[in-house]
């Protein structure tokens, strides 16, 4: 059944968990509930503060830490001061450095790139030190004419960590009144605002908080216990991210990463033998993906066949397309042509097939190619596995209306490829 809200951390974070905050109370402004929620369920979880904020705010920040069990042994502080990191790059990435041997984390929050300089510098030298681990960046309330944009794909639901977060950040008597970004006031709306942007399905009358996350890079398989076990017809569908986020829209990251993960469930797990996939510019994008990350030898010699779903025209018939058989689809709106030579070549049905797209918006497409794979052409339940990178809506669900695919929803022109070069897709008009 479906869970809601969540008991389990959205995603899989791994084991080691390393929050960096430029200064001492920004994780727990940025991410301490998340924190928190780690805690609760056995991560290990280091605080690093990046700058040198004096005796009395480090006792502060230690005695939020404290709140949820961690010690001297998880909070450390770098000797750069407060405001100058940006001279202090080197001296901040070997410290950066240093973490990362000695905790070897698995995830890293860090700040997204918002009008605070030193939140900018710990960002961009973050990013070049951990280059090997999943990195989220964390929002910190801003009232400023200059407030930059933050674009989250992933929320953690802390409602039952709320009241902790608000004692870690009260921790921070010295900065009392400084901002509104410790205001419980401020904290809290915006903990609320999260959760119901993360909830925005039409029907949702859900209310909580959560904290918010940009996925800047993906190392790790999101395991999404959002919708708890996949349970349905359609097999395991593993994808990008997890949960909707402010429906129509679309994240490049998460193409990139959903291919990346995909492709390695498709051909590291299922050991599929051959690949169908449908016509589409980002269907071949991601492809290209796949080709740069995973092992070519298993690329190398594997059929991938093209299937095309193209609109019934109630004004006639189309001419039959050689080589293609015409499947109609259940709704009537649309038939799916699949190659002939997919049959012709495992005459045994003994393949496993993989079936991946970009993304899916209404799941017809490949509902009827599946059911044509089992109904017609006869193979196995077990031997057919669905793949897509992005789902746009969650309109494929189960006939009791649980859903039938995982969920992907995105937004940003911006994505880094998972070896680390940065590309835009500027918007029209750039
Ligand atoms: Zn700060």
């Amino acid at each position: 059944m479906v869970k809601e809200p969540p008991e389990l951390p959205q995603m899989d974070y791994g084991e080691t968990i390393l929050f960096l905050g430029a200064h001492c109370d920004d994780i727990e402004i940025g991410c301490g509930g998340t924190a928190a929620k780690l805690v609760a369920v056995g991560h290990k979880i280091i605080f690093a503060v990046a700058t040198d904020c004096g005796s009395e705010r480090q006792a502060e920040a230690r005695a939020a830490a404290h709140i949820i069990g961690l010690n001297q042994d998880s909070i450390f502080f770098s000797t750069i001061l407060d405001g100058k990191l940006d001279q202090n790059k080197e001296q901040l990435q070997r410290w950066f450095h240093e973490l990362r041997q000695r905790f070897e984390p698995d995830t890293v929050f860090v700040h997204h790139a918002d009008n605070n300089p030193d939140h900018q510098t710990v960002f961009s030298v973050a990013i070049r030190c951990f280059n090997q681990q999943t990195i989220l960046q964390y929002y910190i309330p801003q009232m400023d004419t200059r407030r930059t944009e933050f674009s989250p794909n992933v929320t953690e639901d802390i409602s039952e960590y709320m009241e902790t977060k608000l004692r870690m950040c009260a921790c921070h008597n010295s900065q009392a009144g400084k901002g509104i970004y410790l205001d419980p006031g401020t904290l809290t709306a915006t903990a609320f605002l999260f959760f119901k942007e993360a909830h925005s399905t039409p029907k949702s009358k859900l209310s909580g908080h959560a904290e918010a996350f940009h996925i800047h890079i993906l190392r790790r398989a999101v395991a999404s216990h959002y919708y708890g076990e996949p349970d349905s017809t359609f097999d395991v569908v593993r994808g990008a991210s997890a949960q909707a986020f402010r429906h129509h829209s679309y994240d490049w990251t998460n193409l990139v990463n959903g291919a990346v993960r995909v492709g390695r469930y498709v051909f590291e797990e299922f050991a599929a033998d051959a690949v169908i996939t449908f016509s589409g510019h980002s269907a071949i994008f991601a492809s290209l993906v796949m080709v740069k990350v995973l092992p070519r030898e298993r690329l190398l010699g594997m059929p991938v066949y093209l299937a095309m779903a193209r609109d019934i025209d109630p004004a006639g018939t189309p001419p039959p397309l050689p080589g293609f058989a015409v499947v109609r689809g259940r709704e009537g709106r649309f038939e799916v042509l699949v190659p002939h030579a997919l049959a012709d070549a495992d005459p045994e049905r003994k393949k496993n097939i993989a079936i991946i797209d970009d993304a899916i918006t209404t799941g017809e497409a490949i509902i009827t190619l599946k059911h044509y794979l089992l109904d017609t052409l006869e193979y196995r339940r077990a031997s057919i596995r669905v793949g897509c990178f992005v789902c746009h809506e969650l309109t494929t669900s189960l006939p009791d209306g649980r859903p039938d695919v995982w969920e992907f929803i995105t937004d940003t022109t911006a994505y880094r490829l998972p070896w680390g070069d940065p590309l835009w897709f500027p918007r029209p008009g750039q």
